[in-house]
């Protein structure tokens, strides 16, 4: 994912004005190399030790000693639920290319009946929109599910 990232952000930075930390994370292969490369994007192979600055410049030390300034630095942390509700009443995770997230239908009812699931939690990739959406959507189905939904 870190990959994807960078290439989606060099997509907003001068020419050339991307560089790709793998800090002994990640081996590139040869059509991996070659793809940034012509994208102009830089890889650095060295360790990072140290990240510093919080104002418009923020410098990257590296294990060699040197330090590189940027204009802004771009993780790809994994995530996870934070709610041990859900996977304690057994709502399936499935695995997503940020890390797991509870599988949900189309109304957003989760893997177990009458709980439903929306926002981060139950989706592969994040955003206020997507969020909303499922929100709006998971709020009608619990209601529908309650009115109208036989008990079992
Ligand atoms: C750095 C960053 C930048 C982003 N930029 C954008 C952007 O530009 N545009 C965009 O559309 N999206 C962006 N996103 C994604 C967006 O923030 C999320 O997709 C969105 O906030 C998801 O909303 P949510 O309500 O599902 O979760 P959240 O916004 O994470 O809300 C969940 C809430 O639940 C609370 N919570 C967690 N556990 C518990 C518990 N056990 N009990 C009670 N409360 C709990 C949390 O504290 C939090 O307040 C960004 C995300 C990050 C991390």
């Amino acid at each position: 994912m870190s990959l994807h990232q960078t290439v989606l952000v060099s997509d907003w930075a001068s020419p050339g004005g991307t560089t790709l930390f793998l800090s002994g994370a990640l081996e590139l292969d040869t059509a991996q190399r070659n793809d940034l490369a012509a994208r102009g994007i830089q890889v650095e192979h060295m360790r990072v030790v140290e990240v510093a600055g919080d104002g418009p410049a923020i410098d990257v030390r590296l294990e060699d000693g040197r330090a590189l300034r940027f204009h802004g630095l771009f993780l790809q942390p994994r995530t996870r639920p934070a709610l041990a509700l859900a996977e304690s009443l057994g709502c399936a995770l499935d695995e997503g290319p940020l890390g797991p997230f509870f599988r949900t239908d189309e109304t957003k009812e989760t893997t177990v009946r009458g709980v439903f699931a929306c926002g981060d939690v139950a989706r592969g990739m994040g955003s206020v929109a997507f969020a909303v959406g499922d929100g709006a959507r998971a709020g009608m189905a619990a209601h529908q599910s309650l009115l109208f939904r036989p008990a079992e």
